[in-house]
């Protein structure tokens, strides 16, 4: 950012923003440092709030801005965007990443909606900027309960690839630093690429190769045919736990059998912590009732990165499909 002060007017003070290509011939550092182009498109249906950040574009998308009068399905709006961020990957012939932005804010996103968009594939599960309400209150789940319901959905029933999640820092204060504030290096994720370059990054991101932190370092993630094992990049003083989470199948009630006419719906016990492990590397055995299986691993005695807004640091792996599922219906 430039300044200079205008005497003509004042002595106003006048700004001018640095271009793309100006920041990144100033910070890009090969192999170690790298700027992706992209935009927060930033819809309003009925006055709520909904944000997808495009990544590796190309062109403005020009937001919908959907007046209250006008009855739209906001999953309409949303795949809108998807569609446009797809388009430009075609148009320039580049990978491009679509990911639906912090659903609780304003609690504008409802389960419904995530599983009426039809190609979604990333969403945010932690966003440091404080309003973005991640963790939910008494009356509204966290999102990280939006996930696992969306996911039940897309493998129980809608036949759907897995829905991924992101962590991120939404940064917008950089001189003030607390709890209250959008700050740098709240959130972010890690991911597994042989090299820093803008398509190879993406199209691992658009494979799930990555997971979310506000804190944790995980240095291997394996998935076996009937495991998930995590390895904690450990460091000295703190204390961890691995909880597995997933969703599982309940067991239909005794006198529902299968001999008896009537039509069962599944039902499946949505986020349950499966197990909590203390160890490193932290293994879990999948059984044949878990649909999928997440790890959180956050730490206990510590809150080193004390501008998150959870009471310690966190990591989450993306969910793994247990193929020995088998469903008791
Ligand atoms: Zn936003």
């Amino acid at each position: 950012m430039e300044t200079r002060i205008n005497f003509k007017l004042k002595n106003t003070i006048e700004v001018k923003l640095k271009t793309f290509d100006e920041l990144k011939k100033h910070f890009e550092n090969k192999n170690k440092f790298t700027l992706i182009k992209g935009e927060e498109i930033t819809n309003v249906v009925d006055q709520k709030p909904f944000h997808v950040t495009a990544l590796n574009i190309e062109k403005l998308i020009l937001p919908k801005v959907i007046p209250p009068e006008v009855n739209v399905n906001p999953s309409y709006v949303i795949q809108k965007n998807i569609d446009d961020i797809a388009q430009q990957g075609i148009d320039f012939n580049k990978p491009t990443l679509a990911v639906l932005n912090h659903p609780n804010m304003q609690w504008s996103i409802s389960s419904d909606i995530i599983s009426e968009i039809k190609k979604l594939k990333h969403i945010e599960i932690y966003n440091g900027y404080p309003d973005s309400l991640s963790q939910g209150d008494i009356y509204h789940h966290p999102v990280t309960h939006l996930w696992d319901i969306e996911n039940t959905l897309r493998l129980s029933s809608l036949n759907k690839n897995l829905l991924y999640g992101v962590a991120t820092d939404d940064s917008h204060n950089y001189y003030q630093f607390d709890t209250t504030k959008a700050n740098p290096g709240k959130g972010w994720i890690m991911v597994n690429s042989l090299s820093n370059s803008v398509n190879e990054l993406i199209n691992n991101i658009n494979l799930g190769n990555y997971y979310s932190s506000t804190g944790v370092e995980i240095s291997n993630i394996l998935v076996e045919e009937d495991s998930l094992k995590i390895t904690i990049k450990e460091k000295p003083g703190v204390t961890y736990l691995t909880l597995f989470i997933g969703s599982i199948e309940k067991t239909p009630p005794h006198h529902l059998t299968k001999k008896k006419s009537i039509r069962i719906k599944k039902s499946f016990e949505i986020s349950s912590v499966l197990e909590i492990s203390k160890s490193n590397p932290a293994s879990y055995t999948f059984s044949n009732k878990d649909l999928f299986v997440r790890a959180k691993v956050i730490t206990i005695n510590t809150m080193k990165n004390d501008l998150s807004l959870f009471k310690n640091e966190s990591a989450w792996t993306q969910p793994v499909i247990n193929n020995n599922f088998k469903s008791g219906f």
